[in-house]
């Protein structure tokens, strides 16, 4: 059976919740390996953040070795994510995306787009697998409720229900709910018993109250520098690169990322530093902007309830979770994506070893 779904009163071996990157990406390995899959997404098509990202140009990794990417990602996030970015390197990642008939382009830093220069040419690339390997997709059909039972999972819809052995969870985070990601993920897993830290922008503006910066909305300067620095003015964390004046303050991938290493380590006596075209301007009333604009989630299924080694849930057998609904998120530069990919990767590889031992267990 190739991607199919099982036959008549038999379980779908399993289903895919979401199908944003992580979702797709799952379904994509699961049909390379014939596990049997079913993709439920909450909208009309699949992809619809992923066709937002880095302006529609999709930055989907970054052509760097793993043990830099993990250094960038930065604990606490890289030690749990390590084996599932290592089996899933953003070498592997590439070379998937080009098996796809994507041509692409590499930045200087290693940072990867298609060349196409549009997001939708990888979307719909993993679109016409999922199609080519019969891969049934139920769109327009958000799960409504993950009931565990005997012989696996009830997955629930408006409609209909679905017996299926192993549930993935890629539900993703909580920014741009438009896309679909509203948090469902996070209260199915709550309801079954896993804690959720609490969610929170990352990777986005800071508001800055100055007039100076206002008038300049919509500047772009390349050669910027964001720092964070502590109580005593020693700088905790940098990143330089771009940084643009807004109406409401200061965005672009250095501030993004200092913003990014508060969300997770804690604004408390924290203050930020930000340099660009020859000015200098010192953030001391951290506010970011709001979780609905925010690149990445951070916070959402507590990794203490996640095995890094399979993605599987350590409170419910043959539940998995993949991407942002987890408490997982990088720096901006195909990070977060790429995280996408490798949890769910590591979770259909778990899924496939599962099923053979309960096939074991028959025989
Ligand atoms: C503006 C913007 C730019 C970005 N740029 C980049 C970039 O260039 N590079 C990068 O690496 N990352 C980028 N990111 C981050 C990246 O897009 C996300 O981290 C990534 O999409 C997360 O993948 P995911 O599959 O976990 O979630 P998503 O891609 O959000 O997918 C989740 C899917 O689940 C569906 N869903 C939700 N609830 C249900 C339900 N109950 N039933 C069925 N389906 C459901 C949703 O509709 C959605 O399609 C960007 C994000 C934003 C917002």
């Amino acid at each position: 059976m190739r991607g199919g779904v099982g036959l008549k009163h038999e379980p779908v071996p399993l289903a895919i919740v979401g199908g944003g990157a992580a979702g797709m990406f799952a379904a994509a390995v699961a049909a390379e390996r014939e596990v049997g899959c079913l993709v439920f997404e909450r909208k009309v098509r699949l992809g619809a953040k992923m066709l937002m990202t880095a302006n529609g140009r999709c930055n989907f990794t970054k052509d760097i070795p793993a043990e830099q990417f993990l250094r960038d990602v930065g604990d606490p996030v890289s030690s749990w994510v390590a084996s599932a970015l290592r089996s899933c390197p953003p070498q592997s990642i590439i070379r998937g995306v080009r098996s796809l008939g994507v041509k692409l382009r590499r930045m200087e830093d290693g940072r990867m787009f298609p060349d196409s220069g549009q997001a939708a040419t990888i979307v719909h690339a993993f679109g016409d697998l999922l199609r080519d390997e019969g891969v049934p997709l139920c769109v327009n059909c958000p799960v409504t409720g993950i009931q565990p039972m005997k012989n696996g999972f009830v997955v629930a819809t408006e409609r209909f229900t679905v017996w299926a052995r192993n549930v993935l969870v890629a539900t993703g985070g909580l920014s741009f709910p438009k896309t679909g990601s509203v948090g469902d993920g996070q209260d199915f897993a709550r309801q079954l018993g896993h804690r959720i830290e609490p969610c929170r922008a990352g990777l986005t503006g800071m508001e800055v109250r100055d007039r100076a910066i206002a008038a300049q909305a919509g500047a772009r300067f390349d050669d910027g520098m964001a720092r964070v620095l502590d109580a005593s003015g020693r700088a905790v964390f940098s990143s330089a690169g771009e940084v643009d004046c807004e109406k409401w303050g200061l965005s672009g991938a250095a501030v993004y990322n200092c913003q990014r290493w508060l969300a997770r380590h804690g604004y408390g006596g924290m203050s930020m530093e930000v340099s660009y075209g020859g000015q200098r301007t010192a953030l001391h009333d951290l506010v970011p902007r709001p979780l609905k604009e925010a690149i990445v989630t951070v916070g959402g299924v507590s990794r203490e309830d996640v095995d890094p080694a399979t993605m599987m849930s350590r409170k419910v057998p043959g539940l998995y979770f993949a991407g942002e609904v987890l408490d997982l998120d990088g720096p901006t530069g195909g990070y977060n994506l790429t995280l996408a990919f490798a949890t769910a990767r590591a979770a259909v590889v778990s899924v496939q070893a599962r099923l053979r031992e309960k096939k074991g267990e028959l025989w």
